[in-house]
């Protein structure tokens, strides 16, 4: 492999990295956790982690906004609401 491409790789993974450490901490996951396992593999961690936070959280309507979001949310992340959707 050109030392170009592994540079580019993990520029790539990085990115991806930083993106679900961001998504994850919104979601209230465990985001250092989600954040290695995104630098382990590009792209298929990703799709492995879009499924996992997307398909098998269950959702709710936010209160506030009306939007879809996971029901152990410690905040809506479309709206900010620190209470809304945070199962007690
Ligand atoms: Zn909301």
């Amino acid at each position: 492999m050109p030392f170009w491409m592994f540079i580019l790789l993990f520029i790539v993974l990085f990115c991806q990295a930083a993106w679900i450490f961001n998504d994850a901490s919104k979601r209230g996951e465990n985001k250092w956790i989600w954040g290695f396992f995104g630098l382990l593999n590009v792209p298929t961690n990703l799709i492995v982690y879009l499924i996992v936070t997307r398909c098998f959280a269950k959702s709710i309507p936010c209160k506030t906004c009306g939007k879809k979001i996971k029901n152990d949310f410690k905040f809506c992340p479309h709206c900010g609401d620190i209470n809304n959707g945070y199962k007690k």
